[in-house]
């Protein structure tokens, strides 16, 4: 592999490798592949939406020298707000849900973002941390509201870099893609962008339980089951950055299947990674299980490893919190106890 030098911080968001998983591939009986976000500078996927969206604010003449970015997020999107906002001379309020992991409060922190909590509460509670960050950015001179869940620049992100990347990387071999969906930019710029080179390509939905997309795309109702801890991913609606996505089919994975593979991935490959991932990673097995079951050959799927596992040292890789929650303690976090 060759290495890359750039002269501007801002280009090392994107470009990230391709890495053919074992564990999954022998599992689906295909290969499997992952796209490491967690190798962008704010070690996830996010670092790209945080890039266009601010890309697009300055370009429609919304965000002016000095200004300010303003968004509500779950954490990750923040984190890539906050560096692209340095690395530009912007300023960065970050609003996020108290019952995110304290990493993520920790990092906004330390990266110099102003961090406003809010209880979490339902989307169509005024007080929610949408809303909160969208009435902020109305009442802050010289503020832009990032609105990831509805700005199409998030989608465009994918379109343009994450999708062409996957295409190049896999030299115009690839059968199927599928991840998860929070704000949705992903799905639907990386699917979108994989139709336009192939429009066979099998772009599968990865919906953690909890979520209302696994029912939206399988029998056209919005409806949420169950429940499930992964930080980042399971949308009850259909946001602007997922609307005429190509979804074509969907897989519903629970906490448990998602974590199977994050403790496989670490023990097994040395990848430590988010529950999302894992729960990505589970989609794209049973995906590629589907396409051979087909009696399709040689085929390949690639899926989104969204983001580093040190950000929750304090839950996912934490033996009480696991078992707080009632899932399954990792092997080895059981034998320091
Ligand atoms: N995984 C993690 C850890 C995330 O923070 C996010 C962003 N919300 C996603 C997956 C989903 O990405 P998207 O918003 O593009 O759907």
């Amino acid at each position: 592999m060759t290495a890359t030098a750039v002269r501007n911080s801002l280009d090392l968001i994107g470009n990230t490798p391709l890495v053919l998983l074992k564990g999954p591939s022998e599992a689906a009986g295909c290969e499997i592949w992952g796209k490491c976000e967690f190798a962008n500078p704010g070690a996830s996927v996010k670092d790209r939406a945080a890039l266009w969206i601010v890309r697009d604010a300055e370009a429609r003449g919304e965000l002016k020298p000095g200004g300010t970015v303003v968004e509500g997020t779950a954490g990750n999107t923040g984190i890539g707000i906050a560096l692209v906002a340095n690395a530009l001379g912007y300023k960065t309020v970050i609003v996020m849900p108290d019952n995110q992991s304290k990493e993520k409060m920790d990092t906004l922190r330390a990266l110099g973002a102003q961090l406003v909590l809010v209880p979490p509460t339902k989307f169509s509670d005024p007080a929610h941390f949408v809303h909160t960050s969208r009435r902020l950015a109305e009442e802050t001179e010289g503020a832009v509201w990032a609105n990831q869940f509805d700005n199409v620049a998030n989608r465009k992100a994918h379109i343009e870099s994450t999708a062409p990347e996957i295409w190049e990387q896999m030299g115009g071999r690839i059968d199927g893609f599928t991840c998860a969906a929070g704000t949705g930019g992903t799905i639907a710029g990386v699917g979108l962008g994989l139709k336009e080179f192939d429009e066979n390509i099998r772009i599968a939905l990865t919906d953690p339980h909890g979520a209302a997309l696994y029912n939206y795309y399988a029998n056209g109702e919005l409806l949420a089951e169950g429940s499930s801890v992964a930080e980042g991913i399971g949308q009850g609606r259909i946001t602007a950055n997922l609307e005429g996505a190509p979804i074509d089919t969907q897989f519903r994975i629970s906490d448990e299947q998602g974590l199977e593979w994050v403790s496989r991935l670490l023990s097994e490959e040395g990848l430590c990674l988010g529950l999302s991932s894992g729960i990505n990673v589970a989609g794209a097995v049973a995906l590629g299980q589907q396409l051979v079951a087909e009696g399709r050959k040689d085929v390949r799927v690639a899926t989104i490893l969204c983001d580093t596992g040190f950000r929750y040292l304090s839950s996912l890789y934490n033996a009480d919190w696991l078992a707080s929650k009632g899932l399954p303690v990792f092997p080895w976090l059981r034998a320091a106890e």
